[in-house]
């Protein structure tokens, strides 16, 4: 029974979806429900609504109801359209034990029953509504922080693992407490799922047994979804306005995670490769246009390139103005819906500048910028050198921060120029005679990767989808179920003929099977592919470095399944070694780091220049 009290002399739209409503009475008198033209959905004038209704919840992904518990996130109750505050009670079997959004739950037991009360004092969104999870397998641990208290809810595999799920837990709300302002409510429970799962609801945060099994994935996945408690279910997303959550949430905290340990660069860089592969003129979206993820194109734009966005944002206004404005956005639209267009008028107040060039560029055009280094010149002047470096965008036209850093002696000095034009001249004094210049390191620009830096890796493989060939001679089972394991992931190997000296056009994708196919010199060099369990390779093709070569050399039918797996979920690689479908290794070929251009030794003004010294 779904009570409902609204304004007199409104009208009410409630969404019902596929539940079946058994009877509506409106101020205490039953409602016609003969006069509903769509079954989904119910107008009724405002007041005080009762809905008795039943619903069947059985394998779907939001909805169910089974024996390892309940799972009810999608519209499982009647939903009003609008802003409410919600009351819930729920009566279970006895062993239950039950979430839902709640800063107290009260719990009582009557006859084989167990009764929730979940007492919630803040406003929901229809979108969002009300969710609820519970499990007769549940054990619940507790622990706080301050006046904060933090449960874990996890099947009995996994209750040992509380501990430590709770003090990460209690180590991320204290980190974005200090990032962001107060953490919102009273309670936070992590909530295992018989699903696969992350998802963030106000108060409690649903993770699957897979994920919650999966140490290398938890941390940053627990970072990701207790970060919208703020992002998210604090501050709502203006969805018809544009997605700004996800990129902010990927940006302060997976993105942060890994910055913390030295590694922010890796993560652009992975998130400018993956943007390459995934992407194209055809299928791209602007990012204001992004709501929600459908798959690679919409995650690269709406997690990847948004993310990209806030980091050259936080470049561009400085750390202080950056997280200080951050802190008033949620101060600000604490339980409102916030657009890109109230992050930009916030940062635009606190910069004291006017930003909507670096938000129109960014949000409302496609494609991305392109740096090349036209020309380094360097020449003395007294005890320095002056040095003159050419920059140029061939592709479309942006206003970017580029860093430029310049090597002697593996010392590095680092400037930031602002590069507007197609082509642009930049004057440096330098103390020292520079040996090498780099641009954009660590990958501080949303821009196309250029090929020597982007990674040959078996994510660009896949992602290269139909044009992937496998090239002969193959051992024929091996080849068949290599191919037949690809083609249930959604990747098609084509099998292609080919001259056996390697000279025919490089295909995008070339997939060579057997570490002794005769292709491997040629392509490869004297690239070693062993092992006895299944080894993968993927490297650049020597002729065209857009495109890829790979090597699968597979010992043994039962190897492949377990270790495509594996490869399928940790796509970022170029090498992998499983032994008995165990993973024994996986590593990345480094490329290179940034836009590097070695600064030639008899450059103009070198000769019967002064002697160098160090900045
Ligand atoms: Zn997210």
């Amino acid at each position: 029974m779904a009570r409902i009290s609204a304004p007199q002399g409104r009208r009410l739209t409630i969404f019902l979806a596929d539940l079946k409503v058994l009877k509506v009475m409106v101020n205490g008198r039953p409602f016609d429900l003969g006069k509903t033209a769509d079954p989904s959905q119910l107008e009724v004038p405002g007041g005080v609504i009762e809905v008795a209704y039943e619903g069947v919840f059985q394998d779907q992904e939001s909805n169910i109801i089974g024996e390892q518990g309940i799972v009810l996130r999608d519209i499982w109750y009647p939903v009003l359209a609008g802003r409410c505050l919600y009351t819930l009670t729920a009566t279970l079997p006895r062993d239950y034990e039950a979430v839902s959004e709640a800063d107290r739950i009260i719990k009582s037991q009557g006859d084989g029953t167990a009764t929730f009360q979940f007492e919630f004092p803040h406003p929901l969104n229809d979108s969002d509504g009300l969710t609820f999870a519970a499990s007769p397998r549940f054990q619940v641990s507790q622990a706080s922080y301050r006046e904060i208290e933090i449960y874990a809810y996890f099947f009995p595999e996994h209750a040992g693992l509380a501990p430590q799920y709770l003090e990460q837990a209690r180590q991320f709300l204290e980190m974005y407490e200090r990032l962001l302002g107060p953490y919102p409510y009273r309670r936070f429970s992590l909530v295992e799922s018989f699903q696969p799962s992350a998802y963030s609801m106000p108060t409690y945060v649903l993770l699957g047994e897979r994920e919650i099994g999966s140490d290398e994935y938890a941390t940053s996945l627990l970072a990701h979804e207790i970060l919208h408690q703020w992002f998210g279910n604090l501050v709502f997303t203006d969805f018809d306005r544009g997605n700004w959550n996800e990129g902010l949430t990927i940006y302060l905290a997976d993105h942060l995670l890994e910055d913390h340990k030295g590694a922010g660069w890796q993560c652009r860089r992975r998130i400018l490769s993956n943007f390459k592969s995934h992407v194209t003129a055809r299928n791209e979206i602007p990012l204001r246009r992004f709501s929600e993820r459908e798959d690679d194109v919409t995650r690269s734009v709406g997690y990847g390139k948004s993310a990209m966005v806030f980091h050259m944002l936080r470049r561009l206004v400085g750390e202080e103005i950056f997280f200080s404005g951050i802190r008033e956005f949620v101060q600000t639209y604490s339980f409102r819906a916030a657009s890109w267009d109230d992050l930009r008028k916030i940062f635009e107040k606190r910069a004291r500048q006017d930003l909507s060039w670096f938000f129109s560029q960014w949000l409302n055009r496609v494609g991305l910028p392109e740096i090349r280094v036209d020309d380094v010149k360097v020449e003395a002047a007294g005890k320095q050198f002056r040095v003159a470096v050419t920059l140029s965008q061939p592709g479309p036209l942006y206003k970017l921060q580029v860093p430029v850093t310049f090597y002697r002696e593996q010392v590095p000095r680092h400037f930031t120029v602002t590069l507007s034009r197609k082509k642009q001249n930049f004057p440096f004094l330098l103390a020292s005679r520079p040996e090498e210049l780099v641009i954009d390191e660590n990958f501080e620009v949303f821009r196309k990767l250029s090929p020597a830096e982007d990674p040959a890796t078996f994510k660009r493989l896949v992602a290269r989808g139909p044009n992937l060939t496998v090239q002969p001679p193959l051992p024929a089972d091996i080849a068949e179920d290599i191919i037949k394991a690809f083609k249930q992931r959604g990747v098609n190997l084509k099998v292609a003929k080919a001259g056996a000296n390697g000279a025919n056009a490089p295909h995008s994708a070339t997939v060579l099977l057997g570490g002794d196919h005769p292709l491997i010199p040629n392509l490869l060099g004297n690239l070693e592919v062993k092992g006895r369990g299944f080894s993968a390779v993927i490297r650049k093709h020597p002729h065209a470095p857009e495109h890829l070569v790979a090597v699968f050399q597979v010992n043994g039918r039962e190897e492949i399944e377990p270790a495509l797996r594996e490869m399928f979920t940790h796509r970022f690689y170029s090498d992998y070694v499983f032994q008995r479908g165990e993973p024994a290794c996986r590593t990345l070929k480094e490329e290179e780091r940034g836009l590097r251009v070695k600064v030639e030794n008899d450059a103009k003004g070198f000769k019967g220049g002064p002697g160098e010294t160090r900045p």
